[in-house]
């Protein structure tokens, strides 16, 4: 097991907020407990901010915003060039300490840090994605032009399923475009957002750009009524994120808000048998199925359904065990209450549908108490059934049987969720189909998790996402800035100046 004694920095027990670029102690005296997922040892005590500090911490953003949104874009975009190497040159530290808190396996963790890295790398092209409009001589000596401007104080509210990638999505993104920002990590995995904070102070960025507030609901309720906050990033369930998006725009805040998911793969009888048996097992029990883009629902068409024994067979040679033991290909999850969660679900499964791998408490030699849940999958699954409705979020593959492609396609489209769907086929035809008629954000065409890198955006649909502009890329970029047109005269001087006129100006 990692002990923070082999993580190099030394992290205190208790949570603490980061505000003007100081470690400060909350006074708060109600606290939330973050435990290892393999030994139930309490990594981190987690303090609810009280409402006085949280205010304390949005007015040090507040003041910071009128430095730093002068600070030129090129100075920013030279701090996030030095902030992507630090990352970058301190992956492994990040990846111990993610494994150590949050669970998953070491290789999994050094995934979640390279695909922020990726984020923080991105931004330093914003240049042309802040690029504005202009239109010359739109009437007599009139110019028009459009900047894109910061909006003032941004605040992120983070999950725990990727300690490094989420956070990542946010405040770079934010703090290049000129705003400054208050983020609220998961309360079961705030270590990892220190050691980031602590990178972005290496890198230069001036005290309270970045400010770190911990808490649970009653923070993030702070957050969407504070009438300094303008911007909301949240990633997480359902039930939270509705609540921020009407809470939040209930306060006038632009809210962007990515949701739960529930990603179906369809399967042709047509596609390369091995590729895509290996690519299912991979991203429907990867990380524990504790991805917003695993894939937790295959549908079997026609004659692929005869694949399912082999489904079955790849499944059962997947080992569970501790993140940190290289060889291990399922950690444990997160919490009690996820695996309290996935084995009642398994459970509905067992009695509605058919159960043909049961991973429900398997042995883990040395390791009593984690929280552990092998690969299970269960067959003859349909809309309606509970196992099929509600998020798993473990390490579960639900198998739904269709005869045609057409009908598949409609059990995907009827799913409430919309982040990711994947097709495997070496049918040129039904890929163009899927591509077109799928009401997914994110499609894969023979690939699995079709994440897409941050030169585009993180694109959910339907319950997956409600908001007008995703995470990263140019979408980031328009969510964290707002446009503003200066119309100007400049007349010859040997014009007549300006008459008094009470008509509409109409710019002739
Ligand atoms: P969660 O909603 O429980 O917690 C996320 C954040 O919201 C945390 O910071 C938490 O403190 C806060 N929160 C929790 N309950 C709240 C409430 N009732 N009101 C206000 N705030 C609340 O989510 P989680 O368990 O940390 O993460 C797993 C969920 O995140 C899954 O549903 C998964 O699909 C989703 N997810 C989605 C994406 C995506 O991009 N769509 C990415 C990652 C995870």
């Amino acid at each position: 097991m990692l002990s923070h004694s082999m993580i190099r920095r030394n992290f205190s027990t208790v949570s603490k907020n980061y505000v003007n670029g100081q470690w400060v102690s909350s006074k708060g005296d109600v606290f939330f407990e973050s435990k290892n997922p393999a030994t139930q040892e309490v990594v981190r005590r987690v303090p609810q901010t009280p409402k006085s500090e949280f205010d304390e911490i949005v007015s040090v953003a507040k003041n910071t915003f009128e430095e730093w949104k002068n600070v030129p874009l090129m100075t920013r975009i030279r701090y996030m060039f030095e902030y992507q190497r630090l990352v970058n040159e301190n992956t492994e530290e990040l990846a111990k300490l993610i494994t150590h808190e949050h669970g998953k396996t070491l290789v999994d963790s050094r995934g979640d840090v390279f695909r922020g890295f990726e984020v923080v790398e991105s931004t330093t092209s914003f240049s042309s994605h802040l690029l504005g409009e202009t239109l010359e001589n739109l009437a007599s000596g009139v110019d028009t032009y459009s900047y894109r401007h910061p909006l003032g104080v941004c605040a992120g509210v983070a999950p725990f399923n990727f300690p490094a990638m989420i956070p990542l999505w946010m405040f770079p993104v934010s703090i290049t475009c000129g705003n400054t920002f208050v983020l609220k990590p998961s309360e079961r995995v705030g270590t990892t957002t220190e050691m980031l904070v602590d990178l972005l102070e290496k890198s230069g960025v001036p005290k309270g750009v970045v400010n770190i507030v911990n808490g649970g609901k009653d923070t993030v309720t702070h957050i969407c009524q504070h009438p300094d906050i303008k911007a909301i990033s949240f990633v997480g369930s359902n039930t939270a994120g509705e609540y921020i998006y009407k809470e939040g725009s209930k306060h006038g805040k632009r809210v962007q808000s990515n949701m739960g998911a529930k990603n179906h793969c369809i399967v042709l009888p047509d596609a390369d048998k091995e590729d895509t048996l290996n690519a299912l097992i991979g991203a429907t029990f990867g990380s524990t199925g504790q991805r917003c883009m695993a894939l937790s629902v295959t549908v079997l068409v026609g004659e692929a359904q005869e694949w399912v024994p082999e489904l079955v067979e790849l499944g059962k040679k997947l080992k569970v065990g501790p993140g940190h033991d290289e060889t291990v290909d399922i950690a444990p999850l997160n919490s009690a209450e996820a695996l309290d969660r996935v084995e009642r679900l398994i459970e509905s499964g067992a009695r509605d549908g058919t159960l043909l791998l049961d991973g429900r408490r398997p042995t883990v030699e040395g390791y009593p108490d984690g929280n552990w849940v092998g690969p299970t999958v269960i067959d003859n699954v349909k809309p309606g059934m509970e196992c099929y409705d509600e998020e798993i979020f473990g390490p579960v593959m639900l198998i739904l049987r269709a005869d045609t492609y057409q009908e598949a396609i409609d059990i995907v489209n009827q799913n409430k969720y919309g982040n990711g769907a994947a097709i495997f086929t070496r049918s040129g035809s039904a890929a163009r189909k899927f591509q077109r008629d799928i009401e997914a954000g994110q499609i894969g065409i023979n690939l699995p998790i079709p994440v897409p890198l941050p030169m585009f955006s993180f694109t959910g649909n339907k319950a997956s996402f409600w908001g007008q502009n995703n995470f990263y890329g140019k979408a980031g970029v328009k969510f964290n800035t707002q446009w503003k047109t200066i119309t100007s005269r400049w007349r010859e001087e040997s014009e007549e100046v300006y008459k008094v006129s009470t008509a509409m100006p109409t710019m002739k």
